[in-house]
């Protein structure tokens, strides 16, 4: 109802409010930034979530991040106060081991990340090698072709704090032959901020793999299609579907493909100066509502 007008909600009359609250019957939120940040819940976003679960709206959390599996992304939404079940969580880490199940994927995976998704691999019967540190030697570019197991048939980029050039090297050597798949999770640049300490996202290492393989990764995340697909599954109604998100590019820009509303709020990456200079722009994706943050649905609607 107000199709990229970046229209603050906070200026919006109550009767504007109810039809909005009216206006959708999936709720879709990404959860770095608009309902947490590291282990400390934003304030009223569990509030908000509730309160549109007790308007009847179907939830889902929909996040790029793929350091956990389902069950314990439910866990920590509701130690933060969030009314969460595993089925109702959407993780790249579960995308990739949807995504090479679907595809009847048999072989073993190379895999840069961490244990979200390897044990969302293993859940399916899918083997993995390469989680955990890889010592670089003295010789750094020292490695043999017995470093390389024959039986990998694809390589997953997810985020992996334990990033190194022995990874590198395998990722690309796996990579050299043309039948060895090549799936990332996402492309976040960062993750949205609590201090002045910037941390790179998977994105870079995303980037860093397509560089030294010469190729270019399947991406599995917002706002790419495979999520879409994915969601496309349960039916919903995309203009009955609301996304809310703190990222324009990601977020944003996936609702905006989707065809669903969006909501931005200003407690992650994108920061209300960012959204100026788009919105001057004129550069899309433009959202359709924003909120200093989510929580502050909840005085609007009462
Ligand atoms: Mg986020």
């Amino acid at each position: 109802m107000f199709k990229s007008s970046v229209f603050n909600l906070q200026e919006a009359t109550a009767d504007q409010v109810k039809e909005f609250l009216n206006s959708f019957d999936t709720v879709l939120s990404d959860c770095d930034g608009v309902l947490w940040i590291n282990n400390s819940a934003i304030p009223g976003s569990a509030e908000a979530m509730n309160f549109f679960r007790k308007l009847g709206k179907r939830i889902f959390y929909v996040t790029n991040n793929s350091t956990k599996i389902r069950s314990d992304f439910a866990v920590k939404a509701q130690q933060l106060g969030f009314i969460a079940e595993p089925e109702e969580i959407l993780s790249t880490a579960y995308l990739v081991a949807h995504y090479l199940k679907g595809i009847g994927f048999r072989k073993k995976v190379y895999l840069i990340g961490s244990n979200g998704i390897g044990d969302e691999l293993k859940a399916v019967g899918i083997r993995h090698i390469g989680v955990g540190p890889d010592q670089v030697k003295q010789d750094f570019k020292s490695m043999n072709s017995s470093d390389l197991d024959p039986e990998v048939g694809a390589v997953v980029v997810g985020f992996d704090e334990h990033i190194s050039y022995p990874k590198f090297m395998k990722a690309a050597s796996y990579l050299a032959n043309e039948q060895c798949l090549f799936v990332a999770t996402n492309t976040d640049e960062r993750f949205p901020k609590s201090s002045t300490v910037i941390i790179p996202g998977t994105g870079t290492l995303v980037r860093a793999v397509e560089t030294c393989s010469e190729r270019k990764a399947l991406v599995l995340g917002k706002p790419h299609d495979y999520v879409r697909k994915f969601l496309e599954s349960f039916g919903l109604d995309p203009a009955r579907t609301l996304m809310i998100g703190d990222r324009c590019n990601t977020d944003i820009e996936f609702g905006v493909r989707c065809g669903f509303q969006t909501l931005l709020v200003m407690t992650g990456v994108t920061s209300p100066k960012d959204l100026e200079r788009m919105r001057s722009d004129k550069k899309p994706p433009l959202p359709d509502v924003v909120l200093p943050k989510l929580g502050d649905i909840l005085s609007l609607a009462s």
